[in-house]
């Protein structure tokens, strides 16, 4: 069950967000709090889905200035009017007199953490039931990525409903799967700024690309790991394919700054995920088996789960060599590549394989040749780019990447008869590849690269080769 917060300013305003909510949410939370003078008779007269009623006071993160007693008196009107649920803190002396009157209303007793996640969730949880509270809340705030996993156990060995949350962007996890794990229900906005707490996805987005209602303990999930994350559109792409091919699967966003707690966690509970920055190497060493093309890489963007074992891919070298091939044969082409990182390393092997002539230019000279040693090819610093020594350029360091988009790795003067390739895919199109165009270079721009690369994880996880005009559609 989706649950939208309505955190509207004035009755007015409630009543008109209650009904553009009804089509998405299957309950509504009327935040008194943010409501100036509730008219609560008007907002419960015609309620178009069951409503919890809350009243969170300011130092407890909530809007409500006024006492204890107006308090109390809102939530035994809304006892009267026969609200679905009404919201109480554990620990506030009003809660017994609530549950006394409760008559049909639900009483949820709620506890909240703004600034982690304790390690004794299912002591808060035994607390909480002891008060006798008909549905148990528990909202944390997630700093690890592993608080969604002890999050979801909870719900899932609950004895009773229970709602369990973690808060900020790492928890976004919890927030798409608790309905899987058991939750009564999750919490999502009903547009992007009408949040009621950090972390909460709009709910537009929780069912047209989530379909959060669809997902059961049979669902197989698939994510990307990395930070950041949340500019990337991957879970769009995945999504939208898992969909279109009829398979139970989801694709959600980990924001992960430490690889041994996700692998110590979600590792083996995903059925695979994909690798940004800056984790490619970092997960090499959790893995069972890695692919030829891995090994002589030293880094992975994806990891297959085969029945518990671990396999790294690298389907980067795709997404670099592909797009190219299109455009012309790569044998004793002179290709400089930007770059010394996780990227460039699978474009660098990738080419040399394909009989490229390949210098690798870096701002850290260090990495560069370092690399090039490794592969056995040329290397140099960025400024020793020489466009007469080049037929294809490619852009594989993060320069121009949102939200530095005039960046761009070489000077507007040196682009001149080749091919320019960038890595970079969001903007769309980069300062890099706007100068190309202009001095007439062949452009190919870092979509036509996620788009390869992705293409190729799906076929590694479901078996299926995806149509790329499908994909191209999707993201357009
Ligand atoms: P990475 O391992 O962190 O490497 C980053 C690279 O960028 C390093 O070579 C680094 O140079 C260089 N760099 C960073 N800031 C720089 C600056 N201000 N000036 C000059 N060089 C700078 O990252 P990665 O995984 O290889 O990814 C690199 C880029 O490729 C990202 O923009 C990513 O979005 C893109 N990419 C695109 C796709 C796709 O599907 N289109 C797939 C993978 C990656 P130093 O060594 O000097 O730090």
């Amino acid at each position: 069950m989706i649950c939208i917060p309505i955190t509207a300013a004035n009755t007015q305003d409630a009543l008109r967000d209650m009904q553009a909510a009804a089509p998405l949410a299957d309950m509504l939370e009327l935040r008194l709090d943010y409501i100036e003078n509730p008219d609560l008779p008007c907002l419960l007269a015609d309620r178009p889905r069951p409503v919890i009623v809350t009243i969170t006071p300011r130092e407890e993160n909530g809007q409500f200035t006024g006492t204890d007693a107006e308090r109390l008196s809102l939530l035994e009107q809304a006892v009267i009017l026969g609200a679905e649920y009404i919201d109480c803190n554990m620990g506030w002396h009003a809660l017994p007199r609530l549950r006394s009157i409760q008559g049909k209303t639900r009483v949820i007793v709620s506890s909240h953490n703004y600034e982690e996640t304790p390690p004794d969730l299912p002591q808060r949880y035994r607390e909480i039931a002891a008060t006798g509270a008909d549905v148990v809340k528990i909202a944390t705030y997630a700093k690890r990525i592993s608080d969604n996993l002890r999050m979801l156990e909870l719900i899932k060995d609950a004895d009773r409903d229970c709602i369990g949350i973690c808060m900020g962007e790492k928890g976004e996890v919890s927030r798409i799967l608790a309905p899987a794990y058991g939750a009564l229900l999750t919490f999502a906005s009903l547009v992007t700024g009408k949040e009621s707490a950090p972390g909460q996805i709009p709910a537009e987005a929780m069912h047209s690309i989530y379909d959060c209602n669809g997902i059961n303990r049979t669902t197989r999930l698939y994510g990307l790991i990395g930070n950041p994350v949340s500019k990337s559109r991957g879970y769009i792409l995945f999504n939208r394919l898992f969909k279109h091919y009829g398979l139970n699967m989801r694709y959600l966003n980990f924001l992960v700054d430490d690889v041994d707690d996700f692998m110590n966690s979600f590792g083996r509970v995903l059925g695979g995920f994909s690798i940004t920055m800056p984790h490619k190497q970092a997960v090499t060493n959790y893995l069972d088996a890695s692919d030829a093309i891995s090994e002589r890489i030293g880094a992975v963007n994806t990891v297959v789960n085969m029945k518990g074992r671990l396999l790294g891919c690298n389907t980067d070298t795709a997404g670099v060599v592909r797009p190219l091939l299109q455009l012309t044969g790569l044998n004793d082409k002179r290709v400089t590549l930007l770059g010394a990182g996780g990227a460039a390393r699978a474009a660098a092997a990738a080419l040399i394989h394909e009989g490229a002539l390949v210098t690798i230019l870096n701002r850290t000279l260090l990495r560069a040749e370092k690399l090039a040693d490794e592969l056995g090819c040329a290397s140099g610093t960025l400024d020793s780019f020489d466009p007469d020594a080049t037929d294809i350029l490619v852009n594989m360091t993060s320069v121009g990447m949102h939200p530095d988009i005039d960046a761009t790795p070489v000077p507007q003067g040196k682009l001149r008869d080749m091919i320019v390739f960038d890595g970079v895919y969001n903007p769309p199109k980069t300062q890099m590849l706007r100068e190309a165009e202009r001095a007439g270079c062949t452009v190919i721009p870092g979509i036509e690269m996620f788009i390869s690369q992705a293409a190729e994880q799906f076929r590694l996880w479901t078996g299926i080769e995806p149509d790329v005009a499908l994909m191209k559609d999707i993201l357009s």
